[in-house]
């Protein structure tokens, strides 16, 4: 998973609903008059901001606008994250940090959704009496009934209760909707059933549900009709996808959808990738170069005492398939440091693995009990001090490992479709290659949204930098 880190500053201009897009064909929307103005943080993975996504969709077609000013805010949300300890108390910092604009404006909405909305519940206002809304991670289609219903009775309302299935939102009524216009995200499920020992997840995202594929592919359809040439799958487990056909056919489905040039997915389990999925990355064209397939630890032991339910030896035979499948495939992963009884030798092991593997990407945390898990009850036996040290050595590892892959990279030539401008140099845009990694190069923005072929002339630590040598298509 991916985590976001968003603060309370830069809060100045004020913006439409829809990040970095006017609203220049109104007719294109249903919009009720305007009643006032938002302001979301959103905090964590790529299925909060997704959520973000769909609360904007709904609050602009009610007629909110999005702000940047706190001071503006009619409606403040907060999306939040519970999965590590650090992004839980960032959440009750910045809520207790609202007090004031509240005491100040005492019709201002305080919401707050997602994990730790859903882990809270009524516990959340007794703590923090100046939110409105608890708004549980299977309820955000309720999100403006549940405003209005504030606005007209001024008092709190809880919806934490969990649905048995995922309510399509209707996202695309036009490009407005989609941030940037060639790039949408599409939930195929949600929840989680494998209640890894350290996890949160499958307490606030509940049990596994998948959506229908007819709705999938007929939201994908309408975003390729609108001009989206990459689809990203979003879900805690998509390779567990059970939505009438499996996950390889959906693959294959979309595969065929003309318009879609790129099909991403994240995030996979190990125990749930099927053969038929591997052959995926050598049999579809548009599936591209790259998979996040989380492995958390190289050691046998921690890995059983975090129920990951694969060993090593299968995690490492399940890339050396990918390989074979897809040669050159980029693969990213997530792993922990200092869970409960983790020895030197078994920390020596998950750098072994990170060695043998080679991430072009990795996402390294250390462990932190989360309350409710399972793992909570083991004793959290490693010192700070040592989960620090590891982490440290770890990522150094990942560093190096980086800048070698980035090198050899060097001289080769790649399909980039273009993302946006760069926020350092005016006269850069930046863009992903099939293995997403990020290219940056000298280009006008009329590039954007088009696929370039670009040159690698450097490598960065986090990107590369190149020269454009083929024309944009
Ligand atoms: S697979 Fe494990 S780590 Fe991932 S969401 Fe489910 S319980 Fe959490």
């Amino acid at each position: 998973m991916e985590y976001g880190n968003h603060n309370f500053s830069n809060l100045q201009s004020d913006q439409p609903l829809i990040h970095g897009i006017d609203f220049k064909h109104p007719e294109d929307i249903c919009i009720s008059a305007m009643k006032g103005y938002v302001k979301i943080f959103t905090y964590g993975c790529q299925m909060n901001d997704l959520d973000s996504l769909k609360m904007c969709s709904l609050l602009a077609q009610d007629g909110w606008r999005e702000t940047q000013s706190l001071k503006k805010a009619d409606i403040i949300i907060l999306n939040t994250c519970s999965v590590r300890q650090k992004a839980y108390e960032k959440v009750l910092s910045n809520l207790g940090r609202l007090r004031p604009y509240k005491r100040r404006k005492p019709s201002l909405v305080i919401a707050v959704t997602g994990c730790v909305a859903q882990q809270e519940g009524a516990d959340l206002i007794e703590r923090m009496p100046h939110v409105d809304m608890v708004l549980g991670t299977h309820q955000l289609h309720r999100l403006t009934e549940l405003v209005h219903e504030i606005l007209i009775r001024r008092s709190p309302v809880i919806d934490t209760s969990f649905s048995e299935e995922i309510p399509s939102l209707d996202l695309v009524p036009g490009k407005e909707f989609i941030r940037p216009a060639h790039r949408a995200y599409t939930n195929i499920m949600q929840g989680c059933d494998n209640y890894c020992s350290y996890c949160i997840v499958p307490y606030v995202r509940g049990r596994e549900i998948s959506r229908d594929y007819q709705h999938i592919i007929e939201e994908v359809r309408k975003y390729a009709s609108s001009g989206v040439k990459e689809i990203f799958l979003l879900g805690q487990n998509v390779n567990s996808y059970r939505g009438g056909r499996t996950f390889p056919d959906l693959l294959r489905m979309i595969n065929d959808i003309d318009g879609i040039e790129r099909i991403r997915f994240t995030t996979s389990h190990p125990k749930d990738m099927s053969d038929d999925l591997i052959s995926c990355f050598a049999s579809l064209d548009k599936l591209c170069d790259h998979i996040h397939l989380p492995f958390q630890s190289g050691s046998n032991p921690v890995l059983k005492a975090m129920n990951r339910n694969y060993t090593r030896e299968t995690y490492l035979g399940l890339i050396e398939k990918l390989r074979a499948a897809g040669p050159g495939i980029a693969f990213s992963a997530d792993v922990m440091v200092g869970f409960p009884g983790e020895t030197h030798r078994d920390f020596e092991d998950t750098l072994d693995l990170m060695e043998r593997v080679r991430f072009d990407l990795l996402f390294s945390f250390k462990y932190s009990p989360r309350p409710g898990t399972r793992s909570a009850g083991f004793i959290d036996d490693i010192p700070e001090q040592e989960k620090l040290s590891r982490l440290r050595q770890l990522q150094d590892m990942q560093k190096r490992i980086c800048a070698d892959i980035g090198s050899k990279r060097i001289g080769r030539v790649y399909d980039v479709l273009v993302d946006a401008r760069s926020s350092r140099h005016e006269d850069q845009v930046f863009g992903r290659t099939t293995h997403n990694a990020i290219v940056n190069f000298s280009g006008d923005p009329s590039l954007i949204g088009s696929t370039v072929t670009v040159e690698i002339t450097r490598a960065n630590p986090n990107s590369l930098t190149g020269e454009q040598i083929g024309a944009m298509r």
